[in-house]
């Protein structure tokens, strides 16, 4: 049973890379290495080797018919204290379409190509997607030149550790665009509650969200609280709460049945922080995540709306600083379609979701079609130990997951 054979590898490396508080495969890091090592042994069962891209991005290649290539992977690297599956769960489902291919005595009409992508999570130095981004050619060098971890080590000398150069990642995008590549699946778990709130074990993702993630600052007046006429107050917290539920209401809004979006004021800052003090500034984050770029923007553009204004209500002034946005990323039609049909084929039914987390795949959306299945993630919990997925839904979600690879390598064969 080819879904067993990835369980059975799956329970083997959580074995011997966690501590009964989880997963410790923390990226360019000892025990990293260490489940890269025992991959690298079970790919040369299969008389397959790994290599070894300027990202640090491990590759394995099974030469097929044709040079034109279908690509299927994920992450080993995980948070600290991590789960089972997040990542794993892709690699070693892509290692078992390897694997079936590689017994066969025919070769398979395309090339398959394996990816282990490196430091997907940006755990430690802050930068998620990061061999990923580089081999997409989307790293900007310059703003990650001086990351450090906590304990002060430099991304550079981790990076070297591991024998890859800082200034020459981007090789890694070259490398990938020689890859005559016709698709990239990655299966992953879900990482939230919507398949189990729907008693489905497997989803087919159609997208990454797109995120635009803002600071606010409102400043109005500090003032004692006893003396203070409520009337006469600039309560920058205020200003600042109102708008937080009014981008609830913006998001509530925009959401429809198919097309959830989400978000969320994380961070509260406010000054002077004394009880007996009116906040005279109140800073907030805002992340607004949503599939549609139309969608997204409109929901961008009513937040600055409704800031303006319940900042006027209040008598305080606010002030927008942009931190980082991305393109929501779509994933390709016929893959989706495909997708649909394996998991369907194996449990009655394909719901589609949006991926809010973003993922290795979304970074590959520019360059080729792609696609991404999930499994349901129980209580809707991951970069936790209690991470997991019934056992029964994750035995369907694997055998779905290799109908799709049958599925896309019959695809690509055709239009290559
Ligand atoms: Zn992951």
């Amino acid at each position: 049973m080819n879904a067993h054979r990835v369980m059975a590898d799956l329970r083997e490396l959580a074995a011997r890379t966690s501590t009964p508080d989880g997963a410790q495969r923390l990226a360019w890091g000892p025990v990293w290495r260490e489940a890269r090592d025992w991959f690298r042994g079970k790919v040369a069962e299969i008389g397959l080797r790994v290599e070894t891209d300027s990202a640090g991005n491990n590759w394995v290649t099974l030469p097929g018919a044709s040079d034109r290539a279908v690509i299927v992977g994920s992450h080993l690297d995980s948070v600290p204290n991590g789960g089972w599956l997040d990542g794993c769960l892709g690699v070693l489902a892509a290692l078992e379409a390897l694997r079936v291919h590689a017994a066969q005595a025919d070769e398979a009409p395309v090339t398959l190509k394996l990816v282990d992508w490196a430091d997907e999570e940006g755990a430690r130095f802050g930068r998620s997607l990061l061999g990923s981004s580089a081999a997409a050619g989307s790293l900007k060098i310059e703003e990650v030149r001086d990351l450090t971890d906590r304990q002060g080590t430099r991304l550079v000398d981790a990076l070297a550790e591991n024998g890859v150069l800082l200034d020459k990642m981007l090789d890694a995008h070259r490398e990938l665009k020689v890859i005559d590549a016709g698709a990239y699946l990655e299966l992953h778990i879900e990482q939230g509650p919507v398949l189990e709130s729907m008693n489905k074990p497997t989803g087919v993702v159609v997208g990454t969200f797109g995120v635009e993630r803002h600071m606010l600052r409102f400043t109005g007046q500090a003032a004692h609280s006893g003396s203070t006429p409520i009337p006469m107050r600039r309560d920058a917290f205020l200003a600042a709460a109102q708008t937080a539920l009014e981008c609830r209401e913006i998001a509530t809004r925009h959401s429809t049945p198919g097309a959830g979006v989400v978000c969320t004021v994380g961070v509260v800052n406010v000054e002077p922080k004394i009880v007996t003090a009116v906040p005279g500034i109140c800073e907030i984050s805002l992340d607004q995540r949503a599939l549609d770029a139309g969608v997204l923007s409109a929901m961008h553009g009513e937040a600055r709306e409704a800031s303006a204004r319940i900042a006027r209500q209040n008598h305080v002034a606010v002030e927008w600083k942009h931190v980082w946005r991305i393109d929501p990323r779509p994933f390709d039609p016929h893959l989706v379609r495909l997708c649909e049909e394996a998991v369907g084929e194996e449990t009655g039914d394909a719901p589609r979701l949006p991926s809010g987390p973003l993922h290795d795949a979304a970074e590959m959306v520019p360059h080729m079609p792609v696609v991404m299945m999930f499994a349901s993630s129980s209580n809707g919990l991951s970069h936790c130990k209690e991470e997991d997925t019934p056992e029964p839904h994750l035995e369907t979600t694997i055998r779905a997951y290799l109908r799709l690879v049958e599925k896309t390598i019959a695809h690509v064969s055709r239009s290559a």
